[in-house]
Formats: C-alpha cells, structure tokens, sequence
C-alpha cells in the first residue's frame, strides 16, 4: 500500500469529528446537516491536496478529528456572524450610500418596533373597519408639507420615476435635456429608465445649454411628457443653460403636456438656514406648477428608502392605478418610519432635532473640534503606538446629493508605528460594530459629523483595540 493511500485511510469519518467539543459547542445554532456538511467540506478538501500533491502537501496534524473540527467551526461560525451589521461611520459623508444612506430619527424606529412586532391598521379603515389604503397614511401629510393636490410612496425614487413615466408616457415621447440625462449610482440611467418603462426619450439641447426653443421645436403628435430631472450629483459649471421647471410648466400648460421632475434628494426644508447653498425644496416645486414631482425618502428628507411621488390628483390616481404600483409597493415597516419621519416635520425646529441628517448639518464647528479633541487625548491616554493628530476636514453630503457642498469640519488623524494604516482600516472592517473611515496622506481619517454622539466612546475603544492589535472586538 502506497504511502499516500496509507494517508487517505487516516482520514477520520464525518461522524468521529462531529463528536468533537468545538463542534457539539455549535449544535444549538446549527442544525445537524449543517454541522455534517462542513466536515465532510473540509474533508473532502483535504482528500484532494493529499491526492493532488502527495503526502507532503498536508501537515500529519491536519489530519487529526481536532483540527478538522476545528476547520469547521471556524467555517460554521463565520455563517453565524451577521453579514448586514451596524457600521460607525466616521467617514464624514453623511449619506453614504454603501453604509445605508440616511440613520432614522429614534421617533421612526419606535414606529417600525410597534408596527413589525403585531398588527397594524395598515391597509383597514379604523372609521369603519373596511378595507383602506396604505398610502393615506402618509398622502395627508405629504400634501401639507408640499403643497400637493395628491401623493403616493413606493419602494424607491428610482421606482417611483419608472411607474410615473410608465403610467403616464407609455407607448408615447419624454423630452430630455441632453445636460440632464443623468445616471446615478448602481446603473439609474434616465435613459434606461425611459426604456424599461417603454417611454420614448426625444433629447433636447447640449450637455451645457439647453433653451425653451429646443424643447418647442421638439414637440410632436407624439410628445406626452416635458421631463425634468434634477443633476443632483453632479453640476454643469461655466457656460451653462437650463430652463427652469416655472418656463417649463408654461409650455407644457401652452402645449397641454405633463411636466414632471424628478428632484432626487428631495428637500422639505430649506437648507439655506444651515449655512448651506439654497437647493430648491419640493414645495418650490409644486408651486412652481410642476405636475408631477419623484424624490427619495433617504436622502435629504432623512427617513428610509422611499420613492415619494407628489403632484396633481389626475395623474397621481392614475399612477396609482397602474398594476406596475402593486409591484413597487411600499411595506409596512418603511411606511410606519416614513409617516413618522414626515410628522416630525409638521414642526422644522422638531424635524431638526430629531432627524440624524438634519442635526449633523446643525453642528457647530467649534464642538466637532471638542469632540475630536476629546477622542484624540483619549488614544494619547490609552496609550496607542501612533501618532494622533488633529486636522481640518470637510464633510460632505453624499448620496448623491449636493456634491459641490463642502461642509468645514475637523477630524483626528492616526498614524500607527507598527502597523499599516491598510490593515489597521481592515481589522476595523471586521469589528461588530465596524468603524469605517478614510485614508488620506497614509494616515486614518476620523471624521465625527456623521458619528452619533452618544458612539464617541465606544468608537474610541474601537480604535484603541484596532491599534492595540486585537483582531476581534
Ligand atoms: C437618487 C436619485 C434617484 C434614485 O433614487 P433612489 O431612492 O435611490 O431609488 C433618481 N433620480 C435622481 C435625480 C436621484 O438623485
């Protein structure tokens, strides 16, 4: 008998290293097919090496019914470990959108807590107790917060921008600005969109300047809709030209055509009050006389991912009619953050306190300082082997929304002595809750605006265990 066959026969059977410790450990969370499956996994892997490369390409020890076992668990628990977890974002952009977008307001949270763990009057009128829609729950109060006639939510903008254009310009033309076919991320094209919802683009215009003549010139037998869409994550600078959604509505009343925009973020308040450039908010635009106006629930407006579709009540029923809306619908847990989220509203003072996005802009330079400060005496005090700075920043919004706004801030700076700034970021990846920030100049960026306040400490451990070199935290 060859040596190696000699091996083979050494390795232990699936059932001998199940009764290992470290495996009988995972029996309460994994079934028993699980368990089995990942020994038999790591089995059949060394089988191959050992009939790959011979006895010498595995260690005698890795044949042993401990060291498979604890192959396995190694495998069985990393299945176990939450894959969607909490991030500290300490990246200084607000709406990230690989970290989620918008934090809700804790009001919001509660919401979805009562809602998700019984019953609820989601689609049942209380006045009578027959069946009622889930979208007057929030119509009501999106018509007072923007001056709309009607409403209706879905899943997200770029759904609500599919099902309006759908439901209204089937089978018929959109005119565009070229300046203003926009894509945002994960491959929204406006022009795509207008396909896959059977709408025919007519593109109007330049990339820089598009005037009133060229939408007119544009106008056909065909033509069903004007459609704005709002460059939200990028600007067209120096020799530009738009038309606005006011000249916009004129010719679209002149011609009788649908004038739709699709605003993006999607603002209820002005932001000017924050020091930060005026953006128009979906109020401005309804007066304006825009019939039908798409925003996002998660960015700007700060509540969760929702396609919010406002404007005239003709249109909005027949959108809502439309069996692509069943499709796009909005869930229950979405629609209690969202009522809640539009409610803190009614009151601005209320709405800024309460919503994270809002309050971050709110923050005073002076008390970012404060807390980077404290964060930074925190690592000198620990003490961590790196050198920690303090250094200007800017935060910014994200998400694809106002990218040219730069908002002054301060962050912490750490340089580590023994280790890569690489693998200090990776090891802060794999914590629970992970900490995310930047690399800049070889050093590790700590931005605190977009870091709940109440999280300074623990992000302080994070970073002392991160430095210290402790691989899980
Ligand atoms: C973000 C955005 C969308 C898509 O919104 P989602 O809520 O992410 O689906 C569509 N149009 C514009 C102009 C946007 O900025």
């Amino acid at each position: 008998m060859s040596e190696r066959q000699n091996l083979l026969r050494h390795l232990p059977a699936v059932d001998r290293v199940l009764r290992e410790a470290e495996l009988q450990a995972l029996t309460d969370q994994l079934s028993a097919d699980i368990l089995a499956e990942a020994v038999h996994q790591h089995i059949d892997y060394l089988r191959r090496q050992l009939l790959g490369g011979g006895a010498s390409a595995v260690a005698g020890a890795a044949l042993e019914p401990a060291a498979i076992a604890n192959a396995a668990a190694a495998y069985c628990r990393d299945l176990l470990k939450p894959s969607l977890r909490k991030v500290i974002n300490a990246t200084g952009t607000l709406l990230h959108t690989n970290l989620g977008r918008a934090p809700l307001a804790p009001q919001a949270l509660r919401a979805i807590h009562d809602v998700a763990s019984g019953y609820s009057t989601l689609e049942m009128d209380m006045s009578n107790g027959k069946r009622g829609e889930r979208y007057r729950h929030v119509e009501r109060l999106l018509c007072r917060l923007t001056g709309a006639e009607a409403a209706l939510v879905v899943n997200n903008n770029a759904g609500a921008v599919l099902l309006a254009l759908t439901a209204l310009g089937r089978g018929r033309e959109a005119i565009v600005s070229r300046g203003e076919l926009v894509e945002i991320g994960g491959a929204f094209r406006i022009p795509e969109v207008m396909e896959a919802g059977g709408v025919l683009l007519r593109e109007v215009g330049s990339t820089n300047r598009t005037h009133r003549r060229d939408y007119v010139q544009a106008i056909t037998e065909q033509t069903a809709i004007l459609l704005k869409v709002h460059t939200s994550n990028y600007r067209i600078v120096g020799f530009s030209g738009e038309v606005t959604s006011a000249e916009l509505v004129g010719l679209g009343r002149e011609h009788q055509l649908i004038v739709m925009e699709d605003l993006g973020s999607g603002l209820l308040t002005d932001l000017s009050s924050y020091g930060l450039a005026a953006e128009p908010t979906v109020g401005d635009v309804v007066r304006s006389g825009v019939d039908v106006v798409t925003f996002s629930g998660d960015k700007l407006l700060g509540g969760p991912q929702a396609g919010l579709i406002v404007g005239r009540k003709d249109l909005i029923r027949k959108i809502a009619k439309h069996p692509l809306a069943r499709a796009l619908r909005i869930d229950k847990l979405t629609l209690a953050a969202l009522e809640t989220t539009l409610r803190l509203y009614l009151q601005p003072c209320q709405a800024a306190r309460a919503v994270p996005v809002l309050s971050m802009f709110a923050a005073e330079l002076q008390q970012q300082k404060g807390r980077c400060e404290t964060l930074r005496q925190c690592l000198l005090d620990a003490p961590v082997a790196a050198e920690v700075t303090l250094v200007e920043d800017v935060a910014r919004v994200g998400g694809g929304a106002m990218p040219l706004t730069e908002l002054a801030d301060w962050a912490v700076a750490i340089r580590p002595h023994h280790l890569s700034v690489a693998k200090l970021a990776a090891r802060l990846r794999d914590y629970t809750p992970a900490l995310i920030a930047r690399i800049r100049d070889d050093a590790l960026l700590v931005n605190l605006r977009a870091v709940f306040a109440a999280e300074d400490c623990l992000l302080a451990q994070l970073l002392v265990a991160a430095l210290v070199g402790e691989e899980s935290c």
